[in-house]
């Protein structure tokens, strides 16, 4: 971006000219959201002419491609892919996106591999531990490590570095990243693995919650701090209402997992509570799956396209009897949930343990391992076990 309006807007035009050249190419466009912030957002400076102008010229670009120039392929990467401009991410746009995650036990192992070539190691340089150590480093973190390790080990005219050396480069760095607040102590660390593996094991034996496949407690950014993944194994377009109530069970696992084992309740399980509300909300208001209210709707005007999507419209005009009556039906319904999902992880208290203690250790458990571990869960008398699949594809956090 430039500081007179138009002249960004050309480079991108010069940027594309000279790629149609050179095709095949790869143009990569680092940190996108410096120009491709949604442009409504924009607004709170009063606008901003050059930037918006540079964003049209990208995507009119993006969209003049024809056959012959595919073989110009446009990458971006972003640390904020919530702010970019939807315009950005139609098809034959940025139309599709790769997580790239923080590294996980191996993932870390991998990267120390890469760096320490760089560095003469000690003999008793065990890299594997390294990695047990450095939870929530990103890659350029773990490069930083070995330098810093590098470092201190010239300084104390040493020619290969030591493992001490690497003990206390993590203290630094970790002091480092504690003030971004990216790491976790051990005590987070415990509650969030107890919390994922709530949500897992409840998943694993409610109707419609999906198949787990992957729980993890490498935080991603500063809104999870670990996830665990449901995948449907069909497509679905229709839900009933026991399907509707187990999956609030399962949002309700995680908290539940933290009631049971620390007795007390962090505030981690926010996001998990709002979509639980919402769905219960949404039986009751929409889909008239309350027998006290019956087939009505309560809500106004359009629902939303696919089931779990967006978020509750506002209610009809009704009485304040009404009113009272559905919020009475919603909180019935959570706290059946609650209590199903509660009964299920007491039940399976040692298998609780037992998952939670080898997450902590790796961090990640998923595909077979996970499926076996979980094949393992006990139901509690009135439920169903099933793993009917579901449209939950983003997970519960
Ligand atoms: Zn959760």
């Amino acid at each position: 971006m430039e500081l007179f309006v138009g002249v960004g807007s050309s480079r991108v035009r010069d940027l594309f000219e000279q790629a149609k050249k050179q095709a095949p190419c790869i143009v990569f466009i680092d940190e996108l959201d410096a120009i491709g912030k949604s442009r409504s957002s924009g607004g709170f400076y009063g606008g901003n002419d050059e930037r918006e102008q540079t964003l049209n010229q990208l995507l009119a670009e993006m969209d003049g491609f024809s056959a012959e120039d595919a073989t110009v392929i446009v990458l971006a990467a972003t640390n904020r892919p919530e702010v970019l401009d939807p315009a950005l991410l139609r098809p034959g746009r940025f139309d599709r996106q790769v997580l790239v995650d923080r590294p996980d036990l191996s993932g870390r192992e991998a990267i120390l591999k890469i760096h320490a070539r760089k560095v003469k190691l000690g003999e008793d340089v065990k890299l594997a531990a390294i990695a047990t150590r450095t939870p929530g480093f990103a890659g350029a973190d773990l490069a930083n490590l070995v330098n810093e390790a590098a470092l201190l080990a010239a300084r104390n005219q040493r020619s290969d570095v030591a493992q001490e050396d690497f003990a206390e480069a993590i203290e630094r760095v970790v002091a480092g990243l504690e003030k971004k607040s990216r790491v976790l102590n051990d005590k987070e660390k415990k509650i969030v693995a107890y919390h994922e593996v709530g949500h897992a094991l409840v998943g694993s034996l409610m109707t419609g919650s999906g198949r787990v496949e992957k729980i993890s407690i490498v935080p991603r950014g500063m809104a999870a701090l670990g996830y665990t993944l449901q995948l449907p194994t069909e497509d679905r377009f229709l839900m009933d209402e026991a399907e509707l109530r187990g999956q609030i069970a399962t949002l309700l696992g995680g908290r539940s997992a933290e009631e049971i084992v620390f007795n007390s309740i962090t505030t981690g399980a926010a996001n998990d509570l709002q979509r639980a509300t919402d769905l219960a909300e949404r039986m009751v208001t929409t889909y008239g799956m309350s027998k006290i209210l019956g087939p009505l709707a309560y809500q106004q005007g359009q629902q939303p396209m696919f089931l779990g999507d967006g978020m509750p419209n506002p209610r009809r005009m009704m009485s304040e009897e009404t009113a009272q009556a559905i919020d009475r039906e919603v909180k019935e319904i959570v706290e059946t949930a609650h209590q199903q999902a509660l009964d299920t992880l007491k039940l399976n208290r040692d298998l609780l343990e037992a998952i939670a203690t080898q997450l902590l250790e790796t961090e990640v458990i998923e595909g077979e391992k996970l499926h076996s571990l979980l094949s393992q869960v006990q139901a509690v008398n009135n439920l169903t076990v099933s793993n009917r699949p579901n449209l939950n594809l983003s997970g519960v956090s």
